[in-house]
């Protein structure tokens, strides 16, 4: 069966004043129909810009993408022309952002901004798009959800500000949600709040997402694969439970050492370890493996040769040289 989203050897570079930044350098990953992957690194790994590929929204110049395929639903995104791009986008594919104060036109009243993509893609008239928006806004469990619709972004709360972000990126029910970093302005009960509220959405209309966050916790409430990604590439793939079970790649082992757990026994408090160091220069072009400054296991062939993405087994994928050097991994 045809995967629901391939991407193949996806790059994205940009041309800046100080050089070319490699933002994605040869991703690949894929998606079912009805699943959630989770698309994991620090900020600046290339996470964002990965998803925006996606909906061929990099402006060009500065950015230049090259993929060998970008499939969705068996067609190849690049191909399609930007009419039908625009199609897609919004109706079958949409996206939620980081901040919804930035994302949101502060001008508009909410219920012009939910009912527009009704409008433009379903073909609805005015009123009754506002009648779908007013539903939706309910369906977010906005309060006196009629009332709000000629509220601007600024009269809302964050959490509510979010929940109209998601009412946005639903009314058209798309068949792929990408949630990018939905929870990371919230407090952690609003968090849990809509958390569990694209939950509910993903299941009752039996849409896939792709969730990209720097935060393992609502990976693990909410993905069932994860791709995790270092300077631009992937570095590690495998199903939630192996991540947080047996994490092979020094990177995501580092992700879930700096998670903070909470825990009524003594023994097992810890302090929090970071991972030191930041991510590289995209611009600088690095010959062996792009975490060697920061991996505390890194040895020779490490700085020396850059290793390839490779099979685990059972769909599992690492990019390490303690792969092919078992010897090595005793002393991690
Ligand atoms: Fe660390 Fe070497 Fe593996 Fe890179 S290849 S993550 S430096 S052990």
């Amino acid at each position: 069966m045809k995967p629901f989203l391939e991407i193949e050897e996806l790059s994205v570079r940009f041309h800046t004043p100080e050089g070319i930044a490699r933002a994605v350098d040869g991703v690949s990953f894929h998606m079912a129909r009805g699943e959630t992957l989770g698309l994991v690194g620090e900020s600046g790994c290339g996470k964002t810009v990965t998803s925006l590929s996606i909906l061929g929204l990099i402006p060009s110049p500065p950015g230049e993408i090259q993929a060998d395929k970008i499939f969705f639903e068996g067609r190849n995104l690049p191909d399609l022309s930007p009419e039908a791009l625009r199609q897609v986008r919004g109706q079958e594919i949409s996206m939620i952002f980081q901040e919804p104060m930035t994302s949101l036109n502060p001008v508009l009243p909410i219920g012009r901004q939910v009912a527009e993509p009704l409008i433009t893609h379903k073909g609805l008239t005015k009123s009754e798009a506002y009648e779908h928006a007013a539903d939706w806004l309910e369906h977010v469990k906005i309060p006196a959800a009629g009332a709000r619709l000629n509220s601007y972004p600024h009269q809302l709360s964050g959490g509510m500000r979010q929940r109209v972000m998601i009412a946005m990126a639903m009314v058209c029910r798309p068949k792929l949600l990408i949630a990018d970093e939905p929870t990371t302005a919230l407090d952690v009960t609003i968090q849990a709040q809509i958390l569990s509220l694209m939950l509910g959405l993903k299941e009752e209309l039996g849409m896939s997402v792709l969730l990209i966050t720097h935060d393992l916790g609502v990976v693990a409430q909410m993905a069932n694969r994860v791709v995790v990604m270092y300077a631009g590439e992937v570095v590690e793939t495998a199903g939630v439970v192996d991540i947080f079970d047996r994490p092979f790649h020094p990177y995501t082992r580092g992700l879930l050492k700096s998670m903070p757990r909470l825990s009524t026994r003594r023994h097992a408090r810890r302090r929090l370890t970071e991972i030191k160091g930041t991510v590289p220069s995209l611009i600088r072009k690095i010959h062996g493996c792009k975490f060697s400054d920061r991996c505390p296991y890194a040895f020779e062939i490490c700085r020396e040769a850059h290793p390839q993405l490779l099979s685990m087994g059972q769909g599992r994928f690492v990019r390490c040289w303690l792969k092919e050097y078992p010897e090595r991994r005793q002393n991690v």
